[in-house]
């Protein structure tokens, strides 16, 4: 049996109330455990316990080495823009205003090459949101719940 590796007292709900946390949302078995971590802005991603490669989006067994010893695992959220693109319409949703356009932003992670996280960049004008740049995890709320989302991290001027 898959048990919690990380407690928390947010996260003594059942899935019934998880599910009632994040409308519309697709909560499975697999990524229940991700969902959870959201509830105390802890951004977790599955990770294989016996060979360490990290995988998303999430899955029952490690696709390195087929274990099922797969454990939801914060990670930094630091990493780089890998894609962006620009949304001029789309399903309402709270906090998002299509007439400027929504970035969405898949974000390679510092953890593992390959590691992507698709989520937005709030607090930057959409021309600054290029591939390429550093960004930070960052949390915002929606429909009551907290919101994993990347600002763009200062890059170092060049020596
Ligand atoms: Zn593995």
């Amino acid at each position: 049996m898959n048990k919690p590796v990380t407690e928390g007292p947010s996260i003594d709900i059942d899935d019934d109330e998880l599910v009632r946390r994040f409308p519309g949302e697709p909560i499975t078995h697999d990524n229940a455990g991700h969902y959870r971590g959201r509830l105390r802005r802890e951004l977790l991603l599955n990770r294989c316990c016996r060979c360490g490669t990290w995988h998303q989006p999430h899955k029952p067994v490690c696709p390195a080495c087929w274990s099922g010893a797969v454990v939801p695992t914060p990670v930094a959220g630091t990493g780089t823009i890998h894609l962006a693109i620009f949304l001029h319409q789309g399903p309402p949703a709270e906090g998002v205003d299509y007439r400027t356009p929504y970035p969405v932003v898949t974000v390679e992670l510092d953890e593992q090459a390959g590691l992507r996280f698709t989520s937005t960049v709030a607090d930057a004008d959409n021309d600054q949101i290029i591939i390429g740049r550093r960004v930070a995890l960052a949390w915002r709320t929606r429909h009551g719940s907290p919101l994993p989302v990347f600002t763009l991290v200062e890059e170092a001027a060049p020596r």
